[in-house]
């Protein structure tokens, strides 16, 4: 895909400063990267970050790296690896050739290492974890880590470069224990900013990485790592989230004094949704705790639940354009994301009608056997999609409360006497009903009349409500599911004392309708997964009346088809945008 017309506009403050980096020489080139550790999948906030990354470069006819973060060997699994390189493949990124791993600069970073502490930057210190963090000092905000007390040396801050050099070695080649040593830049422990003092370089970890295997026993840690990997890539604008301000001040030391290619970081603000958690390391705590069916149930706001659940790569891609690139933090409404989903789908939907609780319809002046054959539209918003028979028979299902026996007022449904058409087909007229031995009403009666077939203009009748419905002859049974938000709370990780984010969980955020019942053309239906977004026998469905669904990659109970409601169709963007202003 080109990735100009992937939508976002990317007129914005990065865009302004790549231009002045251009015209006053300080780059001739744009190459910015994506930057995912592979300790998870992908969540609709690294859609964000990947749209700005591949869509700024694209913007100065550059490119972009996919490069895996990965130097955190516990964490990391090939696995997260593939889920990532699927997630960015369907939003519609290409990286070409461009895919990079920090793991295979392991040398090349150790290097670099080697001519810090050469330069006496650099010392090995023996305190350990807990030591440190003494020694560092704390903030007396912890969300102001800029401005703390000052801290204390190392009593082994003022090692010789050559101790350095050999302890440094040893720990490489596995004298120590873990923890026991580690690699620290001399910068300034007095540094205002917590992050500049004498940050840890290397650790020693005896662990398995999922690519390097057993070959070293010490890793890099992110903030030394990350400037450097850019620099290796001749990265000229490596663009991250506003978290990593703080670290601005290092990522600038570590390249100025490993004397590298002179990568600039610039931070854009954070996508945070309302309802939402948007961490890999909270949506992995959902799921190992099984509080999710896993990292792609429909629910998760990663790439994969969305997909599962029915959104489109063109309905992120419009949220992407609308929420912008702002430069400081905010809370975008889930309602804005579901208002552009819905444009999208509406656009895209086969229209088909299902019974989510059915209850029969008996029409009594149409024989047993008897099949009128009816034509629908399969979507009003796209002629190309054709239409499709329908059987109008004379057992047919439709919605429960869709009948009343004592209609409520402003019902124009079917009750005793009413009249309403029946989609695509006829208006019937109710003439009775029956109930079963609890008193619950067992299925309605009714009159069809055969000049009205279709809402064909001869049809000078009019009727209020108009009705779905399938035959009891072809109908499909099917399994849905419901969903509401995962989180009840509205910031889901802002917690009071003692209470975790888990706390916040809706208790009912899923709900399975077992017995619905759906046309038969239902059947073919493709799930996006397996049909990507042109599938053959249809892939986004309007279920009339009732919302958006797609169709679950797994059956149901019986094999059933099963179909999740990807969202309703009122949209409650327009309503909230009238009352609050998006930040
Ligand atoms: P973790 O919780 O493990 O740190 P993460 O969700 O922050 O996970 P990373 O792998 O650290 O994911 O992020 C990869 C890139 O995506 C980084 O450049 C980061 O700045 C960006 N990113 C992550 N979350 C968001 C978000 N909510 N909005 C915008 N960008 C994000
Ligand atoms: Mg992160």
């Amino acid at each position: 895909m080109d990735h100009e017309d992937v939508g976002i506009e990317t007129g914005d403050f990065i865009s302004d400063f790549i231009k002045e980096d251009l015209s006053g020489g300080r780059f001739c080139y744009v190459r910015t990267r994506f930057p995912p550790e592979p300790n998870g999948w992908l969540h609709i906030g690294h859609c964000k970050a990947m749209s700005i990354d591949f869509l700024t470069a694209a913007r100065f006819g550059g490119e972009c790296n996919l490069r895996f973060d990965d130097t955190n060997p516990e964490k990391e699994d090939v696995s997260y690896v593939e889920a990532i390189k699927r997630d960015v493949k369907w939003l519609g990124f290409d990286w070409g050739r461009r895919e990079f791993y920090a793991s295979d600069y392991y040398e090349y970073l150790y290097g670099l290492a080697v001519k810090i502490i050469k330069k006496g930057k650099a010392y090995v210190d023996d305190l350990s974890e807990d030591e440190m963090r003494e020694y560092r000092g704390t903030a007396v905000d912890k969300d102001n880590i800029t401005d703390t007390p000052p801290g204390r040396d190392s009593p082994f801050r003022n090692r010789g470069v050559d101790e350095n050099l050999d302890l440094f070695l040893r720990m490489r080649q596995g004298e120590f224990a873990d923890g026991e040593r580690t690699l620290r830049a001399k910068i300034d422990m007095k540094h205002p900013n917590l992050v500049m003092r004498d940050p840890v370089m290397y650790r020693i970890r005896r662990e398995k990485h999922y690519r390097t295997g057993s070959e070293w026993c010490i890793y890099p840690m992110y903030d030394f790592q990350h400037p450097l990997s850019d620099a290796k890539e001749g990265i000229t604008h490596s663009l991250c989230s506003l978290e990593y301000e703080i670290h601005r001040p290092l990522y600038e030391w570590f390249l100025r004094e490993a004397e590298v290619f002179p990568s600039r970081q610039i931070e854009f603000a954070r996508l945070n949704l309302t309802h939402t958690v948007l961490s890999k390391r909270f949506l992995l705590r959902l799921v190992r705790e099984g509080r999710v069916s896993g990292w792609d149930d429909p629910r998760m706001p990663t790439l994969a639940g969305l997909r599962r659940r029915g959104y489109t790569p063109a309905a992120l891609r419009d949220f992407m354009a609308r929420i912008g690139v702002a430069k400081t933090d905010s809370m975008v409404d889930f309602a804005l994301l579901e208002y552009c989903l819905r444009e999208d789908l509406n656009r895209r939907a086969l229209r088909v009608m299902a019974v989510l609780s059915p209850l029969k319809l008996i029409i009594e002046n149409l024989d047993p056997g008897a099949e009128i054959t009816l034509d629908a539209v399969n979507n009003p918003e796209d002629p190309s999609a054709g239409t499709r028979k329908l059987k109008f028979t004379r057992e047919l299902w439709i919605e429960r409360d869709d009948f009343a026996e004592t209609p409520p007022p402003k019902y124009h449904r079917l009750f005793p006497g009413n009249s309403v058409r029946l989609r695509y087909g006829f208006i019937v007229t109710c003439t009775g009903f029956e109930k079963d031995t609890v008193g619950n009403v067992s299925a309605v009666r009714a009159v069809y009349d055969p000049a009205t077939k279709g809402g064909n203009a001869a049809d000078n009748r009019k009727v209020k409500g108009t009705i779905h419905w399938v035959s009891a002859a072809d109908a499909l049974p099917i399994e849905v599911r419901l969903y509401g938000h995962l989180f009840s709370p509205e910031r889901p990780m802002e917690t009071p004392p003692g209470k975790s984010f888990l706390d916040g969980l809706n208790p009912e955020s899923l709900a399975v309708l077992k017995g619905a019942l759906a046309e038969p053309s239902l059947a073919e239906a493709e799930a996006p997964e397996a049909a990507g977004t042109e599938g053959r026998g249809g892939v986004f469905f309007q279920f009339e009346r009732q919302g958006y669904f797609v169709r679950d990659r797994e059956n149901g109970e019986g094999g059933v088809p099963v179909f999740n409601k990807t969202v309703g169709l009122r949209d409650s963007w327009a309503k909230i945008k009238g009352k609050q202003q998006l930040a």
